[in-house]
């Protein structure tokens, strides 16, 4: 039974399924669609990262498809419904990047509401602002605003009380009376409330169309003046030009940004010129650790289901 895997993953998980299955491993892949699209026709199973796009035109070339693993857990590359209609399996590593996320989170807040992490060149040329940076805050009893309360936004908020700060979370999905709530000690609230309470808002929402433009100018304006704003969730969900617009005029202190609209950022992109904002190419749930977990997860979800079918 063949696997195609048609993006990185860690190789001692990709040896664990050679030593019982076919196994194409080729994480370029994703980039050569109409390669991927040829080897397609007898494949049972395929791993992907958050790239390849497991729409109606990559289910049509896979006819014998059974099985989708995904290293990761943001579902918005996978035409889940159309899986489902034909009976294909999607099978997500939920919970495996959950600690190098919730890490990217805490780190982020601390550096950013401190505000004191961006001047190394100008301490390097020389220069000594010690004044204009000598009004950081500290991140104990600040307050911590997660939209999205699952399993990254409950590790963030263990992470964020441990370092004494208040955690609000706004997830109307989850009943005010699941056991996430009473026993995280995380304070419920509405969206708009969670804006104007909190020093660091930070997202952790699957992209849906109820998300999408959620962080609009809007809401951004509803947020504290010189809070944060960390998104790791997916891009789309906030506005890049009303947040570049917030950096620039100096009303946001900072904001981190893991995922953006358009990945890579297009040239001429709002957020280039924007001050006091941290970016990274989408490794928020990247770590040495997590792509362990998250492949090894895989590896076995996809061995288990071949093996069973
Ligand atoms: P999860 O499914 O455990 O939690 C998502 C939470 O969002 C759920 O509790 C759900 O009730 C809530 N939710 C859904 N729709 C909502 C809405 N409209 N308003 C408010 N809350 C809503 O998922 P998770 O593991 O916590 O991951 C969250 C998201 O983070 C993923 O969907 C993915 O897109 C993103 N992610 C990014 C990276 C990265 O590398 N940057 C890594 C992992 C996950």
């Amino acid at each position: 039974m063949k696997i195609a895997i048609t993006e990185f993953m860690d190789l001692a998980a990709v040896d664990t399924l050679r030593a019982r299955f076919s196994v194409v491993y080729d994480p370029q892949l994703v980039d050569r669609r109409a390669d991927l699209f040829g080897l397609l026709d007898d494949v049972p199973a395929l791993i992907v990262r958050n790239r390849t796009q497991v729409d109606a035109e990559l289910l049509a070339a896979a006819p014998r498809l059974r099985v989708v693993g995904r290293l990761g857990v943001g579902l918005d590359n996978i035409d889940v419904a159309a899986c489902k209609a034909r009976g294909i399996k999607v099978i997500p590593a939920t919970g495996a990047n959950t600690r190098a996320v919730a890490e990217y989170v805490i780190s982020t807040v601390m550096l950013l509401l401190r505000g004191a992490y961006l001047s190394s060149a100008a301490v390097a040329a020389g220069k000594w602002p010690r004044t204009q940076l000598s009004e950081g805050r500290e991140t104990a009893g600040r307050t911590l605003g997660l939209v999205g309360f699952g399993s990254i936004g409950q590790l963030t908020a263990k992470l964020a009380m441990a370092l004494g700060m208040r955690v609000l979370a706004y997830d109307p999905l989850l009943a005010a009376d699941a056991p996430a709530w009473g026993e995280s000690g995380v304070a419920r609230r509405e969206l708009d409330a969670l804006l104007a309470e909190a020093d660091a808002v930070s997202l952790h929402v699957p992209l849906t169309a109820q998300t999408r433009g959620l962080m609009d100018a809007a809401r951004i304006g509803r947020m504290r003046a010189e809070a944060v704003l960390i998104n790791t969730a997916r891009g789309g969900i906030v506005d890049e030009t009303a947040l570049a617009e917030a950096l620039r005029s100096g009303r946001l202190a900072g904001a981190a940004l893991d995922v953006y609209a358009q990945e890579p950022l297009p040239e001429g992109s709002p957020l280039a010129a924007a001050p006091n904002l941290i970016l990274t190419p989408h490794i928020g749930g990247l770590t040495r650790e997590s792509n362990t977990r998250v492949s090894t997860m895989i590896a076995a979800g996809v061995a288990d289901f071949l093996q069973a079918a």
